[in-house]
């Protein structure tokens, strides 16, 4: 028997998860975490594909993974009944610059610069002078709906998921395993350890603003806007190495008037919620196996602020590496009820 330990449930964690038990129904997959749905850092997050904060992480390797999940979330969309919007997106900058037209740009549907008669008219719109921008159309996940989908589908296939905090890589918990497959996203930094990984605070607040259909990001200010099918919501903060996840009022307070700035409507628009967050920082997203003390880890974390861009493209390099590795794997004979 070939047992499998997936270690964070996150979208990253729980994908992983299914991918395995999708791919190989008789291997013994187990996924351990001490939060779930809808605790995690992507349920709380924009929902929105776009690669954003996540370092130096190739362009190739954001057009492979990027890629790959936009085009299960277009096939998600497409089917209905998974609360994925799929919208236009527009990405301003107030000051002139040279932009390197991305990898990735030939994946998405539309993707262009903005020419100065439509910069023009959402300077007018937004009352903010912007002198660059490119749009695009992009997906919109709730992520907590996405978490139950999934779910769904690894429980169909009995995958096993334990309740656990581990203390690190070397947990006696995970002495039967061949593989483990970590996730577990800014905990990394103790769990592997790695200080590379770092927590980039984020915080939003969430409004009713159903009128609103396209998403909007000032990346010079760092205010967005983004709309999905029930929700809005209005960011942001990026702050790195600050741990702090309760809400700062000064915070608030910049969010809901930079946001109001670029769409007075929103003064409207009902308050539900304040939230803030720790994205997995790191220089780059680390997808790679490993071999340690006979065991095979393949560690797939560090996503910055790109998790629910990359999650699903990220699943499937764990796959490969998993393929890859599995001629060394011996099968374990024990009886043990993990
Ligand atoms: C304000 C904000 C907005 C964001 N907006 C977007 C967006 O619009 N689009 C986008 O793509 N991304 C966005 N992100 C980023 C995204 O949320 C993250 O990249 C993503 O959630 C990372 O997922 P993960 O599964 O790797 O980690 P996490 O969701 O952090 O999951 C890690 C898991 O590991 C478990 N774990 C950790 N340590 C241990 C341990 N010792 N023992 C057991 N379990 C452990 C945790 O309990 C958790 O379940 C945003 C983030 C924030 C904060």
């Amino acid at each position: 028997m070939i047992k499998i330990a997936v270690l964070g449930a996150g979208v990253n964690g729980l994908t992983c998860a299914l991918k395995v038990k999708e791919k190989y129904p008789n291997f013994d997959v187990t996924l351990f975490s001490d939060k779930f749905t809808p605790d995690t850092t992507g349920d709380g997050s924009g929902g929105l594909w776009y690669p954003y904060l996540c370092g130096n992480t190739s362009q190739e390797q954001l057009m492979k993974w990027g890629g790959e999940t936009y085009v299960f979330l277009h096939d998600l969309w497409y089917q209905g009944g998974n609360h994925i919007s799929v919208m236009p997106m527009y990405e301003l900058y107030r000051k002139k610059r040279e932009t390197q037209r991305p990898l990735w740009a030939d994946l998405v549907f539309g993707f262009r610069e903005l020419d100065m008669r439509q910069l023009d008219y959402l300077s007018r719109m937004h009352s903010i002078n912007y002198a660059a921008g490119r749009t695009f159309t992009t997906f919109v996940i709730q992520a907590p709906k996405l978490m139950e989908y999934l779910y769904m589908r690894y429980n169909r296939l009995k995958g096993k998921v334990v309740n656990a905090k581990l203390a690190s890589l070397s947990d006696p918990i995970l002495h039967n395993f061949q593989v483990v497959i970590n996730c577990t996203g800014l905990s990394a930094r103790d769990i592997v350890p790695d200080s590379r990984v770092f927590p980039i605070r984020g915080q939003i607040a969430r409004v009713k603003a159903p009128w609103l259909n396209y998403t909007i990001i000032d990346e010079d200010s760092g205010h967005y806007i983004i709309p999905n099918d029930a929700i809005c919501v209005l960011g942001g903060t990026h702050q790195e190495n600050d741990y702090r996840t309760e809400i700062d009022d000064s915070n608030t307070e910049f969010i809901l008037d930079g946001c109001r700035q670029m769409i007075p409507g929103l003064e409207h628009a009902e308050l539900m919620k304040h939230w803030a967050g720790l994205r997995p920082g790191r220089d780059a997203v680390r997808l790679e196996a490993e071999e340690r003390d006979g065991k095979i880890y393949i560690h797939n974390y560090g996503h910055g602020g790109s998790g629910l861009t990359l999650f699903w493209g990220c699943g499937n390099n764990v796959l490969q590496l998993l393929e890859k590795h599995l001629s060394s794997i011996k099968p374990t004979t024990t009886n043990s009820k993990l």
